[in-house]
């Protein structure tokens, strides 16, 4: 039995066919954004030609943070609360991303191969409402 999923938030990830963060990349000067910003904030560049790019696959952790505290509403998680480990990753793509870590602090180390996944941030209501977040790989 598989359980219902949702997004946290809806139009920024898909999970169909490999986990991917929906964002965009300037066809002026290949800048990667996530989320999708309306115009390139490349200083040089000044171009609004942005097309939607997925960026998934496997990256480098670039730093990161354990979280011992529990998240301020309106951020939610299963209780009983537990540490959790938030990462800065670079996307072998391009993109510096901020995002959960998938498991514990164990093995967590600056420089350590990540992919990016999608899973359960909270369960409620019967379903398990999902996010991004980096596996170490
Ligand atoms: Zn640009």
């Amino acid at each position: 039995m598989s359980e219902v999923r949702e997004p946290c938030v809806p139009r920024l990830f898909n999970e169909e066919g490999g986990a991917r963060l929906l964002g965009a990349r300037c066809r002026g000067c290949s800048t990667p954004y996530f989320p999708a910003p309306a115009h390139c904030r490349n200083p040089d560049c000044g171009g609004s030609d942005l097309e939607a790019h997925g960026f998934g696959g496997s990256g480098t952790l670039w730093s990161y943070s354990v979280a011992n505290f529990a998240p301020p509403a309106p951020h939610k998680f299963d209780a009983p609360f537990r540490p959790y480990v938030i990462g800065v990753v670079d996307l072998d793509e391009g993109l510096r991303v901020v995002g959960q870590m998938a498991g514990d602090a164990e093995g967590m180390r600056v420089g350590a191969r990540v992919e990016l996944v999608v899973e359960p941030v909270y369960h409620e209501g019967g379903k398990a409402f999902t996010s991004w977040k980096f596996r170490l790989a």
